[in-house]
């Protein structure tokens, strides 16, 4: 994780932006406890996970370490919101208007408020979730979900997410880090008593170019835990 913080702070230079600007999502989904236990304990303070039940499991084994934060990273499915609701403490994958409602419900039930990234598919894939973002000329057609998720009392939008379409190299990435960028700004314009300040972007491959377009959350699987184990992942 030094060497890795060596990196992100050599990006942060490059782009003459303030380390600290920038936090790390040591992603931990399919990997058993023990591997996340010493994450936290090689210093990791943020964890994203990707399933809902999996996550949990985790999240109870390691109450202990009540400083370190979990992350929901992946698509939610409807019935997993109550899961994520009560247990974690941000989603960066909000990708529906139907899911922000059910969400915001169960968060009403158990008197939280979770912190949500709008998550964007800015490569316009058909498999990947995330409001279509691809088209900036239809970016405006967005707005009318987002109005009714700003106005949903127990989620906080703190930012935008996206996981670009994989390239052969980290290069590939950075014109789809510049277009979340750009609809953070189109946001920023259209809301602005909202704030979008937070960019999910960059992962093992390609965290440094994210850095350099702006990325304030990098989310690191690969690069820091090591291969997953997929026998070990739970399917929902
Ligand atoms: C798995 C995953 C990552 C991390 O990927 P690595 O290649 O292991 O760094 C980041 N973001 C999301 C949404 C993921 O599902």
């Amino acid at each position: 994780m030094k060497r890795l913080w060596k990196k992100i702070a050599s990006s942060a230079n490059r782009a003459g932006r303030n380390v600290e600007s920038i936090k790390l999502v040591v992603v931990t989904k399919s990997q058993p406890v023990e591997v996340v236990r010493a994450a936290i304990e090689a210093g990791a303070k943020v964890l994203g996970e990707n399933y809902a039940e999996e996550g949990v499991t985790k999240i109870q084994s390691l109450v202990d370490f009540s400083a370190v934060e979990w992350h929901m990273i992946g698509h939610v499915q409807s019935r997993k919101a109550q899961l994520v609701a009560e247990n974690f403490n941000f989603l960066h994958s909000l990708d529906s208007l139907k899911l922000a409602k059910r969400l915001d419900r169960f968060c009403g039930e158990a008197k939280r408020v979770l912190p949500v990234l709008l998550e964007f598919n800015v490569g316009g894939e058909e498999s990947k979730s995330g409001w279509n973002a691809f088209d900036e000329g239809r970016w405006q057609e967005l707005l009318g979900e987002l109005n009714e998720i700003l106005l949903l009392p127990n989620l906080q939008v703190r930012g935008l997410m996206a996981m670009p379409p994989i390239g052969a190299v980290a290069e590939d990435s950075r014109q789809f880090f510049v277009k979340l960028k750009r609809l953070q700004e189109f946001l920023m314009r259209q809301y602005p008593q909202v704030d979008f300040s937070e960019l999910s972007m960059g992962t093992s491959l390609d965290y440094e170019v994210a850095i350099e377009e702006g990325a304030t959350f990098v989310r690191v699987g690969t690069a820091i835990v090591g291969e997953r184990n997929y026998k070990n992942m739970e399917r929902e």
